[in-house]
C-alpha cells in the first residue's frame, strides 16, 4: 500500500503537577499520521484491508455515525488502496443535511446507504449482514470502530512507537480495540490506563476481555470523565480543550482525546495517580469530529 504516512513523534507536553511528583508527560501525536486517515483508525484499518485484498476482496463495507471518525478514515484508506467502500450510516441525512464528515466521506468515493436506527442497531447481527452481502455483493465487512480481531491486531502496532522507559500509556476508549492491541503490544510492567468516553463505560471492562492476551494486567478504567455522554459535552470540557490550545499548542478533539487529557490532568492534579512517573498520552486524532462544534472552539 504505497500511502505517505507521517512517523508519528512525541511531543512533550507542559504539566506543573502540584504534587512535584517528577511526572513527564509526552504525547504520542498519532493525529499527525495523515491528513484524512488520522490517528488510531488507520492502524485498525490496516489489518482489515490486508484480509479483505487476500480474499480477494475489492470492497470494504462499514458502519457509523454522521461525525464518524471511522468512517472517513476507511472511505480514504480505501480509494489510497484501490478498493471501494460503502458505508451504512446511522439515521436519514439528506444532501441538504450532510455533515462535512459524510461530505467528505463521498468526496473519498465511499458509496452512503442511510438507516433507520432500528436497522442501525442490527449491525452486529448476521441475518442483517447477509442481507447486505445479497444487497451490495461481495464485501469484507469491518464492525463499527474497525472493532475486530485484525483490527485490535493492527493497533498493537501503536505500542512500537511508546519508548521503553515509559511508566504509564493513557488512551481514550469508544470501542476498546486500541486499548486492547495497546494491552497486547505494550510490555507488561507499563501500565495502561483507559477513560470511556459514553455513560457507565464500566460495561468494558468485559466487552474488551476477549481481546487481551489471557495473562494481560497492570491495566485500569477511567469513567468518571465522559462530560455528559458519547460525542456530548459540557462547558468545562470546551474551556479544557481551549486552554489546551492556548498553552500546549495542541488541538484536542471534544468526543475522546480531551476527555482522556482533562481525566488525567484531573487525576494528576488530586494526586490520584501513584508514581505517575514517565506517561505517554495517546492523541489518538479525530479532529474533523471539531467542525460539528465549530463555533465553540478558539482553534
Ligand atoms: C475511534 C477513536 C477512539 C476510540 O478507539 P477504540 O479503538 O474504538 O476504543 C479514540 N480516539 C479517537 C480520536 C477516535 O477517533
Amino acid at each position: 500500500m504505497a500511502i505517505d504516512f507521517k512517523t508519528p513523534q512525541l511531543s512533550p507536553v507542559h504539566y506543573p503537577d502540584p504534587q512535584n511528583r517528577n511526572s513527564s508527560i509526552s504525547m504520542l501525536r498519532l493525529d499527525t499520521l495523515h491528513p484524512e486517515i488520522s490517528g488510531n483508525k488507520w492502524f485498525k484499518l490496516k489489518e482489515n484491508i490486508l484480509h479483505a485484498q487476500a480474499m480477494p476482496c475489492d470492497t470494504l463495507l462499514t458502519f457509523g455515525g454522521a461525525w464518524s471518525n471511522h468512517l472517513i478514515a476507511t472511505a480514504a484508506a480505501a480509494r489510497y488502496s484501490g478498493m471501494k467502500s460503502i458505508g451504512i450510516v446511522r439515521g436519514f441525512h439528506g444532501q441538504a443535511m450532510l455533515t462535512s464528515t459524510l461530505h467528505h466521506c463521498r468526496e473519498q468515493g465511499m458509496h452512503l446507504h442511510f438507516v433507520s436506527r432500528e436497522d442501525y442497531a442490527r449491525k452486529n447481527d448476521e441475518d442483517y449482514l447477509n442481507s447486505l452481502r445479497t444487497k451490495f455483493g461481495a464485501c469484507h465487512i469491518i464492525p463499527e470502530g474497525g472493532n475486530n480481531a485484525a483490527g485490535i491486531i493492527g493497533a498493537t502496532e501503536i505500542a512500537d512507537y511508546i519508548p521503553p522507559d515509559t511508566n504509564l500509556v493513557t488512551v481514550a476508549i469508544g470501542t476498546g480495540a486500541t486499548f486492547c492491541g495497546l494491552r497486547n503490544g505494550l510490555a507488561q510492567n507499563i501500565r495502561l490506563m483507559g477513560f470511556t468516553v459514553m455513560k457507565n463505560g464500566a460495561y468494558l471492562a468485559e466487552t474488551m476481555k476477549p481481546g487481551m492476551h489471557p495473562s494481560a494486567r497492570n491495566w485500569q478504567l477511567c469513567t468518571g470523565y465522559h462530560f455528559g455522554g458519547f460525542a456530548r459535552h459540557d462547558q468545562s470540557l470546551i474551556r479544557f480543550m481551549n486552554d489546551f490550545f492556548t498553552t500546549q499548542h495542541t488541538p484536542l478533539d471534544f468526543v475522546y482525546t480531551a476527555k482522556m487529557m482533562a481525566g488525567l490532568f484531573d487525576l494528576l492534579d488530586k494526586g490520584k495517580i501513584s508514581e505517575p512517573g514517565k506517561i505517554v498520552c495517546i492523541h489518538t486524532g479525530g479532529l474533523q469530529g471539531n467542525e460539528s462544534i465549530r463555533s465553540e472552539l478558539a482553534f
